[in-house]
């Protein structure tokens, strides 16, 4: 028989193993805990949608639609129809579906958030992957402005509790649709004006997505966008007063930003307040959260008019700056192991080990093999390498007067005492870490 070839994952999906995995449960246990104390709700939708909510409401001339997405069709039904499915390249258009779908506005606004896989067919490097994690927030039925500095502040708050300090603001105002078309003329007819300058993105775009054309990566073109007459330039009363109420609360609240009047963000459906916090540390890859208001999103994708404001941030980029932040995250390790001589002692032990993680201790029991449960040096090595602060040695002269022995093996490694099997819950804390 020939040898199997050995199947690998998908370029650019990666798996989260042990010990890196205990950093994205770290970090999603303080952002949970941040969400409530923000009074987010969670929401979970599927991974995958229907195309068409990803055309319509990200906007057919996006990076992401045009080029990113991986979309197949189904399998015929009986009467032969077949349904366009995407994997989802981001979660809004999903959440917004599923606000709009259970009529979850009906009684006022609602704030939620979600966290999960994305996809996107990109070009895989650092920092940017084909499945990779997002965390978002989002505040819909909100139309006041107090709602996109609440966010950001929720970023902020994020930031501060997962200790990652380097990091600025960018805010723009992308302002209402009758600014847009009167900035889009604007801008049309300055582009046309340096045509020769414009990559063959931008010459595509020019008429069906200019705005995007100032969002470009191209060296190339940074000294054309730059001259491009700004967005910012073009906004009335309502807007303006908008833009300067979120800016007044940030800085009540001792947050500082930049005002980046190319700040256009990757997708259509936003308007007003833009924003993206990004960092240094990261090269290229910079960006670790992006967001805004987009008021006309549910509309679009056939819901009740509503306004609504969110963000969302990149998991894998917001590990790897607290990585090159130096951020120290603990590895989880046992409060105990179990050192088990005889296999005979497994039913004994085996019951109190469940009882101690009943009384929240975190146990690793000693698994032997066919021939037995293994020498004793072979059990303490293991012990040791678990990380445990202690070995809980189920002997044979221990188990006949209905006790245990428990034996520190970090702080004052080597010095043991005798607890009684029969009331665990009388001494089980001195196991629990107090870090
Ligand atoms: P970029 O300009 O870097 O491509 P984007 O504007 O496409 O980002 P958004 O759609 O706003 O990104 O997604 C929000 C966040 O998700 C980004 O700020 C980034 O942190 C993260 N992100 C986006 N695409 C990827 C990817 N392919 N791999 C890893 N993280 C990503
Ligand atoms: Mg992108």
């Amino acid at each position: 028989m020939s040898k199997a070839i050995q199947i690998t994952a998908i370029k650019g999906m990666n798996d989260i193993l042990p010990p890196e995995s205990a950093r994205w449960e770290w970090l999603e246990s303080i952002v949970r805990r941040v969400m409530a104390e923000y009074a987010y709700r969670n929401v979970r939708t599927p991974v995958m949608e229907s195309t068409q909510l990803f055309t319509r409401g990200l906007g057919e001339v996006t990076d992401i639609v045009e080029k990113e997405m991986y979309s197949f069709q189904d399998r015929q039904d009986k009467h032969g129809d077949a349904d366009h499915l995407s994997l989802r390249p981001e979660n809004t258009a999903g959440l917004v579906r599923a606000v709009a779908e259970h009529n979850l506005l009906y009684d006022g606004g609602k704030r939620l958030y979600y966290m999960g896989p994305m996809f996107r067919r990109e070009r895989p490097q650092r920092g940017r992957y084909r499945q990779f994690h997002q965390i978002g927030a989002e505040a819909l039925g909100f139309r006041g402005p107090e709602v996109d500095a609440e966010l950001i502040l929720l970023a902020v708050a994020l930031w501060r509790e997962l200790g990652i300090q380097n990091w600025r603001l960018e805010l723009n105002s992308l302002g209402q649709p009758d600014e847009r078309r009167e900035h889009r003329a604007a801008l049309i007819a300055y582009l046309e004006a340096h045509a020769d300058q414009l990559d063959e993105d931008a010459r595509r775009r020019l008429h069906s997505n200019p705005l995007r054309i100032l969002d470009t990566k191209n060296p190339a073109m940074q000294a054309l966008v730059e001259g491009a007459p700004q967005l910012i330039d073009y906004l009335g009363d309502a807007s303006r007063r908008h833009f300067e109420a979120v800016q007044a609360i940030l800085a009540a609240n001792g947050v500082e930003w930049r005002i980046n009047p190319r700040l256009v963000r990757g997708l259509d459906y936003y308007n007003l307040t833009v924003f993206e916090f990004i960092t240094e540390s990261l090269g290229a890859q910079g960006t670790i959260c992006g967001g805004g208001r987009y008021d006309y999103l549910i509309e679009q994708i056939g819901g009740k008019p509503a306004p609504a404001v969110g963000w969302a941030l990149g998991v894998e980029r917001v590990l790897e700056l607290l990585k090159e932040e130096g951020v120290h995250i603990l590895d989880p390790v046992p409060d105990a192991y179990a050192v088990i001589p005889d296999a005979a002692a497994l039913p004994q032990a085996m019951r109190l080990l469940n009882q101690l993680r009943a009384l929240g201790v975190a146990v690793q029991m000693h698994a032997g093999t066919a021939e037995g449960m293994g020498s004793m040096k072979g059990q303490f090595k293991k012990a040791d390498g678990s990380g445990a602060r202690f070995a809980l040695i189920f002997g044979a002269d221990e188990l006949a007067v209905g006790e245990v022995t428990v034996k520190a093996l970090r702080d004052g490694a080597g010095a043991q005492t005798r607890q009684s099997l029969a009331e665990p819950s009388v001494w089980a804390d001195i196991l629990k870490s107090t870090a």
